[in-house]
């Protein structure tokens, strides 16, 4: 009999260890790359190693190395962590080891997703008819959201781009905010459409496109996309979607919306007035693996027009087993062919939380952001942003120098993480608050040592 227990046992028992250890935890890497090398590499095997072994080993030799983002005190970028009924579904999902590609793959994987996707746009309030692909993150659902966009645009304008390509096609203007995420230029350049597409939309001290700027940059014919985005990387601020909508409709353009994280905001009663109009957008972006806290990788695409989301992504060989009868095969809906059951832990995490347990995430981290301003402000820290959501952008001593000082003497402490950035031309230390276990103790400690460094450095 194979021994599946040795290394599933070893893997369960490092696991747990890991994560009761995460609120203590220093939050950040102690060993060098130079150190990993040499702790992991070595020659290539030779032969085989007991796999128990390698487990134990595996563990050992990556420790140092680990970036713990599942910390309460874990503010970089805007990652989450991982909740444990996904984390333990995520566990399952490689067990299976499903295709999820084709229903006659994986009746089961093609299932939950179904109802997944029939979960999340009841969530998030989007039309009853709404398609949903369970991609890696939000760059493929940008990816994929703005695939239907280009098939759509050109299709009314009578071109045909999955068989036709965009040799030869009408020109196609992406109209998108001057503070848009990068993830949109490189889905337009997977696209073939390239980045000189991009009319760039002024945008606010916000980082909101503004309306009227749009309004005097649409055409009034030719295939045309609007990028919106509900909550700015580094502010979290939200376009104003309802008028973004009604005008790019008047123009017959397409509207897709970059919600990696904001559209979550959608599932709270407190905030979700920052989303008003989402449901008039034409397709959405948006993680399961930032704020609902689902293990890497889980990103959601979402589109009102099925029919330009199939069309898009589709593919029908002779060998492959499809439902032509109602059932839904996900690779019409996803860029990958042969991929992991990925709605797996996000069934798992929804059913967990429910609507309530989702929204109390999202209320809490937007009233511990709100914490983490407040203190920094009563100590004549600057705060840049208006706090709306989970992102907090401050700045020292109105200094850059000074501000990324700060940045990497936190990073070098330990007991909380977070990253710099630049906004509009000035450097910011970037809090992002997107972890379901961060409390207000997590957020008086940091606070506690960002202002402790900074004491430290004048
Ligand atoms: C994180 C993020 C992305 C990219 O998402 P991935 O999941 O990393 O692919 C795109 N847009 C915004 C606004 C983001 O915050």
């Amino acid at each position: 009999m194979v021994d599946w227990e040795g290394p599933l046992k070893e893997a369960y028992e490092r696991a747990t260890a890991y994560l009761d250890g995460l609120p203590e935890r220093r939050v950040g890497p102690r060993a060098s790359s130079k150190e990993l090398h040499e702790t992991l590499g070595g020659p290539l095997p030779g032969g085989p190693t007991d796999p128990r072994d390698v487990i134990a080993r595996l563990a050992e030799g990556v420790e140092d190395g680990l970036l713990p983002s599942g910390s309460g005190r874990f503010f970089g970028f805007v990652f989450g962590g991982a909740t444990p009924a996904s984390l333990a579904a995520d566990w399952l999902t490689t067990t299976w080891d499903q295709n999820a590609g084709l229903y006659a793959a994986s009746p089961a994987a093609a299932v939950i997703e179904d109802i997944t996707a029939g979960w999340l746009v009841e969530l998030f309030g989007l039309p009853r008819s709404t398609s949903v692909g369970f991609v890696t993150g939000a760059q493929m659902a940008n990816f994929t959201g703005l695939a239907a966009a280009r098939h759509e645009v050109l299709r009314r304008a009578g071109w045909d781009v999955e068989r036709d390509g965009l040799i030869g096609a009408p020109p196609i203007r992406v109209l998108a905010g001057a503070e848009r995420h990068d993830t949109i230029d490189r889905a337009l350049r997977f696209l073939g459409l390239g980045t000189n597409c991009i009319v760039p939309i002024a945008v606010d001290d916000q980082g909101r496109m503004r309306a009227d700027a749009l309004a005097e940059a649409l055409e009034d014919d030719g295939p045309q996309i609007v990028c919106a985005q509900s909550g700015n990387v580094n502010t979290g601020a939200f376009d104003p979607i309802t008028e973004i909508c009604d005008l790019a409709h008047a123009h017959q353009a397409w509207v897709h919306v970059d919600g990696a994280f904001g559209l979550w905001a959608a599932v709270s009663s407190q905030l979700s007035a920052l989303v008003d109009g989402i449901e008039l957008a034409d397709s959405w972006a948006t993680d399961a693996h930032k704020w609902l806290n689902v293990p890497y990788d889980s990103g959601l695409v979402l589109c009102a027009h099925p029919e330009a989301h199939r069309a898009a992504m589709s593919i029908r060989a002779a060998y492959l087993i499809q439902d032509e009868n109602g059932e839904r095969d996900p690779l019409d809906f996803n860029p990958e062919f042969s991929r992991r059951a990925r709605g797996i832990p996000v069934y798992a995490a929804i059913r967990a939380l429910g609507r309530t347990g989702i929204a109390e995430i999202v209320d809490r981290c937007h009233a511990m952001a709100q914490r983490f301003a407040g203190i920094l402000a009563a100590n004549d820290v600057e705060v840049l942003n208006d706090v709306v959501l989970n992102q907090v952008l401050v700045r020292f001593g109105d200094d850059d120098t000074v501000t990324r000082r700060v940045v990497a003497g936190v990073q070098d402490e330990g007991t909380c993480w977070m990253s710099g950035t630049t906004w509009q031309g000035r450097a910011a230390m970037r809090i992002s608050v997107s972890n379901w276990t961060t409390g207000p103790a997590d957020i008086d400690r940091s606070a506690e040592t960002v202002l402790a460094v900074l004491r430290k450095l004048s």
